[in-house]
């Protein structure tokens, strides 16, 4: 094996892999190195969106939604099945399959495209360094490189009140891998994994106690469109308890005993099984040696600048070890934008038109700002919100909860921010996406002709309501 690259990337995640595969399209000598082991004992691709997280999490997501409709919601449209029963060993080999099917097109594409994958662990020394130590037995290896790219992640963070313990007190990655449906189980964070994951567990039988520290359902969802999915996920019977600050925990046998402070003082609840969902944390510590020359912010990411430059010359940083939110594809975006900056083109992310979706059902799914931060802008501006009970595609699937939500500028009718909780809101954002990538005006969604009947109208409608002319829903005019 050479010692020389034009590139080494350390990290083959939605990061990693993406800027490898650029690079090489690029015509540049291109290596990745990525470390991880999967559950069958294989090197494997993907990172953790692949192996741990958005897919494995999408694939239960979907299969517990079946089984809940059709115990739920099916007998609604004249659909009788019996007693419907869950075979949870099945639904893990489909999230299995899916998984190694992602993960081994990841290892085709570096075929296909000549990245060399390097199995093992890379750390950065100094000089565009990078120290390889193979997974198999074998000698660390030092190799160089023109360029750098750190696309190392990120883990769960572990908290000292609630340490992990076999399979009853898990974090993501455990959760993801239950063989029986608990029947009491206790979720720490209300935030994206907490909401999803114990929604998974909730829609198969399980009774899932959420315990958020914060007082503010989703603080950084607009307020209207958190209050509407904490609504929906209580009547789906989520009990989530906020302002609920875990302050211990205890093994007993196959029971986790959880204490917390609340408003009304100390609390505990007993449950079968425990998700530690509170975050994660860059995964930086044996990724950098001491000279390497890379800056780490107050919260140990690693210090870039906007197109993700570190301080160290010829060295870049992406994804979940950088500022910005944890998303693969903000991760994926950055790897090729810092591939084509290392080419010579001239490319930036726009970060300020990323989407963020939570996979609850109904999904929730935003892009720009918030009413509330408008709001506090001080910027004069407009809104249009529609609920999809206006919508007759989405009454005739019987999936009619939630709403759409526009903010925008006043002065210049540009969209500034677009908000859903409903179905197929993960698709639905991307309107906004486009929109406002290509700084349309509201007016501009106005006069487009949407589809009838399709969700997408709701919309639409949305987008005429921030100007009183929605058709399908009466409006009142607000007092300015
Ligand atoms: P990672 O995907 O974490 O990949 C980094 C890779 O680097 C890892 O495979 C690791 O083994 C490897 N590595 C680390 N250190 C070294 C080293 N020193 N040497 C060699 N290899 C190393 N995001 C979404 O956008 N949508 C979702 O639906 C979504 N769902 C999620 C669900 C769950 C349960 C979780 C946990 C996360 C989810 N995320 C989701 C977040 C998403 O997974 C991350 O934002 C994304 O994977 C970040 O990509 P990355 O390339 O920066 O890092
Ligand atoms: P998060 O930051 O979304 O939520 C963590 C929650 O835990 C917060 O609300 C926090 O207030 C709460 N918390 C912290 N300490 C607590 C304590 N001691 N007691 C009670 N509550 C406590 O983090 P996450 O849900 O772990 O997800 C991590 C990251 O993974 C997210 O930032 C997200 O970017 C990414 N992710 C994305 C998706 C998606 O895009 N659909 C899905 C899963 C994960």
């Amino acid at each position: 094996m050479s010692d020389k690259f034009d590139v080494i990337v350390i990290g083959g995640g939605p990061g990693g892999y993406a800027a490898a595969i650029r690079c090489a399209q690029l015509g540049l000598n291109t290596a990745c190195i990525e470390k991880r082991i999967n559950k069958q004992g294989k090197p494997a691709l993907g990172g953790t969106c692949l192996n741990v997280g958005c897919i494995p999490s999408k694939a239960l997501l979907d299969s517990s939604w079946k089984f809940y409709e059709a115990k739920n919601k099916l007998a609604d449209h004249g659909v009788v099945v019996n007693t419907p029963k869950m075979d949870i060993a099945q639904m893990q080999k489909r999230k299995d399959e899916v998984v190694l099917q992602l993960t081994g097109g990841i290892g085709a594409l570096f075929q296909a495209n000549k990245v060399t994958w390097l199995q093992g662990s890379g750390k950065l020394l100094s000089g565009k360094q990078v120290e390889f130590t193979p997974n198999e037995k074998g000698d660390a290896q030092t190799l160089q490189a023109e360029h750098v790219i750190l696309a190392a992640g990120s883990v769960p963070i572990e908290i000292s009140v609630a340490p992990l313990k076999d399979d009853l007190v898990v974090d993501s990655t455990g959760a993801l891998e239950f063989t029986s449906v608990p029947k009491r189980l206790g979720v720490i964070g209300a935030g994206v994994i907490g909401l999803e994951l114990g929604s998974v567990w909730a829609r198969l039988g399980a009774e899932v106690v959420v315990l958020e520290a914060v007082d503010t359902f989703l603080p950084v969802v607009d307020t209207q469109i958190s209050k509407e999915t904490l609504k929906v996920l209580k009547k789906q019977g989520l009990d989530i308890r906020l302002g609920a600050r875990v302050t211990g925990s205890d093994v007993k046998g196959k029971k986790v005993t959880v204490s917390y402070e609340d408003g009304s003082g100390e609390q505990s609840e007993v449950f079968d099984r425990l998700i530690v969902a509170v975050g994660r944390r860059p995964m930086t510590g044996e990724l950098l040696s001491q000279d390497a020359g890379v800056s780490l912010d107050e919260r140990n990411f690693i210090y870039v600048d906007s197109q993700c430059r570190t301080d160290a010359p010829g060295v870049y940083a992406i994804g979940d070890l950088v500022r910005g939110p944890a998303l693969a594809h903000k991760a994926l975006e950055e790897g090729v934008m810092v591939a084509e900056v290392i080419a010579g083109e001239h490319t930036q992310v726009n970060y300020d038109t990323i989407a963020s979706v939570i996979y609850t059902h109904p999904e929730v799914a935003w892009v720009g700002k918030t009413e509330d931060e408008v709001k506090a802008s001080g910027e004069a501006y407009k809104t249009g919100v529609v609920p999809f009970a206006a919508n007759g595609r989405a009454l005739a699937a019987g999936d009619a909860e939630g709403m759409v939500k526009f903010v925008v500028d006043e002065k210049t009718d540009r969209i500034l921010g677009m908000h859903v909780v409903g179905p197929q809101a993960s698709e639905l954002v991307q309107q906004g996406v486009i929109a406002m990538e290509f700084g349309s005006t509201i007016e501009d969604l106005q006069l487009m002709v949407f589809s009838h009947p399709a969700l997408s109208e709701t919309v639409h409608e949305a987008a005429l309501a921030t100007d009183y002319r929605a058709i399908h829903v009466a409006q009142r005019r607000r007092k300015k």
